[in-house]
């Protein structure tokens, strides 16, 4: 399919989740997750209008960035390997899947700025995925004030591979509950306003339960 109508349907779909739940469009980031295409489809996204991109693995990542000459904001979404932290440190506009220290004390090392980090939340505890467990997830963002170069932004979790939309659902609003505890803290290192939720298959119910990025592959650029 056409990027561009793909993206109006989506755009349309989120503008309607708005609506329902009162909230402004405006909030709404979309990461256009560029994974599973080539560097054609990536930039064919861009002209239609996508400003935000996702990869999950370094060596993804690097190859658009260095191919591409068109200004872009790069996303970390994936499981990331501490010793591949320098080589998308200076790429990135946010990394989405902070799940332990290793991981932070890399970033915090390697950057020569203040890094925008999502901490991944594993909220449906499923064996199979990454990220904190949600009891596991305020105690891990007080000792990332000792960790100057890392700003935690958000919260992000991938939901269960389900369609029962309550299961869903669930999913998100246990997140957003999580973020807003976070809020109500104000620490100085974890503004945690944002919540990076929701993909190709759940995005309209991520966005009527908060979610700030989307993080959409298969239903904009294709797998
Ligand atoms: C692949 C991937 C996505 C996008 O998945 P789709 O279902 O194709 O939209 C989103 N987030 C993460 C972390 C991913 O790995």
């Amino acid at each position: 399919m056409d990027i561009k109508t793909n993206l109006a349907y989506i755009q349309e779909n989120i503008r309607k989740a708005c609506e329902k739940t009162n909230r402004d469009l405006s909030e709404i980031t979309i990461i256009g997750v560029t994974k599973y295409v080539t560097i054609e489809r990536t930039i064919e996204a861009m002209e239609a209008g996508v400003h935000h991109f996702g990869e999950n693995r370094a060596e993804g990542l690097l190859e658009k960035y260095n191919h591409i000459d068109q200004p872009a904001k790069w996303h970390f979404i994936g499981t990331l390997q501490t010793r591949k932290v320098k080589d998308i440190i200076d790429k990135v506009e946010a990394i989405h899947s902070l799940d332990r220290e290793s991981l932070a004390k890399q970033i915090n090392n390697r950057a020569n700025r203040v890094i925008d980090c999502f901490v991944q939340v594993n909220v449906s505890e499923e064996e199979s995925k990454h990220g904190l467990a949600v009891a596991d997830v305020i105690p891990f963002v007080e000792l990332l004030a000792a960790y100057e170069n890392i700003r935690v932004v958000g919260l992000m979790t991938m939901a269960p591979h389900v369609s029962d939309e309550e299961v869903l659902r669930k999913t998100f609003k246990d997140l957003a509950q999580l973020r807003d505890v976070i809020m109500t803290k104000n620490y100085a290192h974890a503004p945690c306003k944002y919540l990076s939720m929701g993909m190709s298959n759940d995005y309209e119910i991520a966005v009527e339960e908060g979610a700030t990025h989307i993080r959409i592959g298969s239903k904009l650029v294709g797998s």
